[in-house]
């Protein structure tokens, strides 16, 4: 193999509030050699989620925190470069957490192999990778809609809540979508076939929700938490499922989090608010991308990736997340 220069985000010191650059150190250094059992894979693309923001954090979670000096986590797709692992080939191309770097060296552990042939690399980070399971084991595990209910999400617009929606439509509910322009308003009604759309940052909320749900609210998606679930709450209706699968508002917050006010709307209808983790659902990914596949050959589950280039440009990427300057699932693109 040539020799090959790896480019890596290292977590230099942790954020109070939104990460800056000062919070991570762009390292060049040879890229290692695989020994017996592992290989290296030549990263395509990056996912940059949510999630990478509470890895910054020093707390415990559902998994350890990045170290101080450690590559920083991420989801990503590439292909396998050079091989002394017995289950993969040079060639192949993979999907897991394989760090915003050029090159991983990795011992195939939770690795996924995937299909370039079948769909375009960044699709297996977005509707076929960890976004979509997410919508899929949120909405029918936790939130188990039925033909007919309401169904509103949170950051509707995004790589988890375009899935949500998208399937909640599939299985006959009237769906509502909370998003942050005109452009992604018009994009779930549109283009996504969601009945409403309700922009959290121009409309007044209470009104809005009740001219959108006159039967009330069955399942509530929650990517978002803060003052939206409080407004989600009020209109909940009689055994109620809330699905707690993010609360972005809240990732940057320098003081303590904020709960929701409205709670007792829970005791009062009998509802249920469950946090949810898609890692849990590992077992039953094969199950999800058969019927996610199937769904999108038929037309009826689409996505769309927001895609930039460039390793380098990682630490503005991810703010991103943040300012909703984004549209569809974001990824990073590793030039050549
Ligand atoms: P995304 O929706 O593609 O991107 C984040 C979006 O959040 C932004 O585009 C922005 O959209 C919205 N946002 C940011 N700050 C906000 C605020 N203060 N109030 C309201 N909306 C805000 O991201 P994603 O990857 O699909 O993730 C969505 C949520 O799912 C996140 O909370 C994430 O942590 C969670 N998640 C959970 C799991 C799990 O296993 N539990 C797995 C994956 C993701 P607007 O322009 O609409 O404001």
């Amino acid at each position: 193999m040539p020799d090959l220069t790896n480019q890596q985000f290292i977590l230099k010191s942790r954020p109070t509030g939104m990460p800056t650059t000062d919070n991570w150190e762009y390292r060049t250094a040879p890229a290692p050699q695989p020994g017996d059992g592992e290989l290296l894979v030549k990263v395509h693309y990056i996912s940059v989620d949510p999630a990478m923001r509470g890895w910054m954090n020093d707390l415990k979670s559902y998994v350890p925190p990045v170290g101080i000096g450690d590559v920083m986590r991420a989801v990503a797709v590439g292909e396998v470069i050079e091989s002394q692992h017995s289950g993969f080939r040079a060639g192949e191309f993979v999907s897991g957490a394989l760090g915003v770097q050029r090159y991983a060296l990795t011992d195939g552990s939770e690795l996924f192999k995937v299909d370039p042939n079948a769909f375009p690399l960044p699709t297996y980070l977005g509707v076929l990778g960890m976004p979509g399971l997410t919508a899929y084991f949120g909405l029918l595990d936790v939130g188990r809609p039925e033909a007919g209910e309401t169904v509103v999400v949170s950051s509707a617009a995004g790589a988890v809540g375009t899935v949500v929606g998208q399937i909640a439509k599939i299985k006959g509910c009237r769906v509502v979508g909370i998003a942050g322009t005109p452009q992604k308003c018009e994009y779930i009604t549109g283009e996504l076939g969601f009945d409403e759309a309700i922009n959290y940052k121009k409309e007044i909320l209470p009104k809005r929700m009740r001219e959108c749900c006159p039967q009330g609210i069955d399942v509530y998606f929650d990517n978002v938490g803060g003052p939206l679930l409080d407004v989600v709450l009020m209109h909940i209706n009689r055994a109620a499922r809330i699905v707690f699968c993010g609360a972005i508002s809240m990732y940057n917050t320098t003081s303590a989090v904020e709960g929701p006010r409205n709670y007792l709307s829970l005791l009062v209808n009998r509802a249920r608010m469950e946090g949810m983790i898609v890692f849990d659902y590992v077992h039953r990914y094969p199950e999800a991308i058969v019927q996610m596949v199937q769904w999108m050959r038929e037309g009826r589950l689409s996505g769309r990736e927001h895609i930039v280039d460039g390793l380098e440009a990682f630490p503005e990427t991810l703010l991103k997340l943040f300012s909703g300057d984004h549209f569809g699932k974001l990824v990073i693109r590793v030039k050549d």
